[in-house]
């Protein structure tokens, strides 16, 4: 077992914007940042079509085009990019103490210092039905499942510049797209509100919820479902795309780290350190606020220059043998 233990100075668990920008500060600063990538490397970006925000890029530039480059510019700087999932972690409460995480519930990493950037998921309705169709015509991404459903009559349930988005992607790709959304407005920002409304095959229904995904196997519709006057209706689609936003991936975390009451860690002040010495907190994890990749990337380089600083100021236990 101690040949599977590994020390290192910076362990970087999750590798979307706030990861990797940590990477490179920690990596230019000589912390030998470790990164893992958990479950979907280069996270929720890989899963966006065209960023037009985030500065640098006049022209824009696709999600996962931009998270191979942030990849490539960590290792550069000699930051170990590697996959794998964190399955458990101990954290010190001493200054200077070695936090532990456990990779793939086998190999345990001690680390002097800890940044997390695991992000956040996409959220689900979470009826029977939804769940059942999941992989069956239910996705939480239309830029990775769109193309399944060229030509044919889809709907996205959600109101939120995400769903706004997607179902702007989704209207190049189908025949058509009711997008549903629960209130009798739209939370997306005015211009991706614009975006929709001038798409001709984009049909809105506002006070509109899914009561039920219909098919045995594969989506076949949606039995709708007024929440004003409780009408229900169904109409025929083959697929359902879920926008409602996302859920922190902080659960390994729990029960450690001061969390608030959505999961979103708590950091204190203006930094990202947490209530554990040594162990700070980046990206979407711990911001519900913001959720942009420039905000991700800006925590993330504070991260790495909170572990900097905090290296600096204390003593390490040696390594046991
Ligand atoms: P949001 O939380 O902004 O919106 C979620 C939407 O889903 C809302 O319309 C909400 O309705 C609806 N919703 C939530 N739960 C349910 C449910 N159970 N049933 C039906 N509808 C539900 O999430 P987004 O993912 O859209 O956006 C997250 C953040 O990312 C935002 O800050 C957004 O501005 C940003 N973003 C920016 C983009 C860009 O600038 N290019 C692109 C995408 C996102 P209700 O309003 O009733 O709560």
């Amino acid at each position: 077992m101690s040949e599977q233990i590994e020390r290192i100075k910076t362990l970087i668990i999750g590798s979307g914007p706030a990861g990797y920008t940590a990477a490179i500060y920690a990596a230019r600063a000589d912390l030998k940042p470790v990164v893992y990538t958990g479950m979907e490397p280069g996270g929720q970006l890989t899963t966006t079509t065209e960023v037009d925000n985030f500065p640098g890029y006049p022209e824009g530039i696709d999600g996962p085009t931009m998270m191979v480059q942030l990849q490539q510019q960590a290792e550069r700087f000699g930051t170990d990019v590697r996959i794998g999932m964190v399955t458990a972690v101990e954290f010190s409460d001493e200054v200077g103490g070695i936090h532990k995480a456990t990779i793939d519930n086998d190999k345990v990493v001690e680390a002097e210092t800890v940044i997390i950037s695991t992000g956040a998921s996409a959220k689900y309705l979470n009826i029977p039905s939804e769940q059942r169709l999941r992989g069956g015509g239910v996705s939480a991404c239309a830029v990775c499942d769109g193309f399944f459903y060229k030509g044919q009559d889809v709907a996205i349930v959600g109101g939120g510049d995400t769903a706004a988005e997607e179902a702007s992607y989704l209207a190049n790709i189908c025949n058509k797209v009711t997008m549903l959304i629960r209130k009798d407005y739209m939370r997306a920002s005015k211009a991706m509100q614009h975006r929709v409304n001038n798409l001709s095959n984009i049909e809105i229904r506002y006070n509109t919820e899914v009561d039920e995904v219909l098919g045995d196997q594969v989506v076949e519709g949606l039995r709708l479902v007024n929440n004003k006057t409780g009408e229900k209706e169904e109409i025929t689609v083959t697929g359902l795309f879920i926008a409602i936003g996302h859920t922190p991936n902080t659960g390994i975390f729990k029960g450690q780290l001061d969390m608030d009451e959505t999961g979103y860690i708590i950091t204190k002040g203006k930094s990202t350190k947490t209530n554990k010495p040594g162990v700070f907190a980046s990206g979407d994890a711990q911001d519900k606020e913001y959720r942009q990749a420039v905000t991700a990337a800006g925590t993330g380089c504070m991260a790495a220059l909170d572990a900097e600083r905090y290296l600096a100021t204390v003593e390490t236990p040696e390594e046991v043998s």
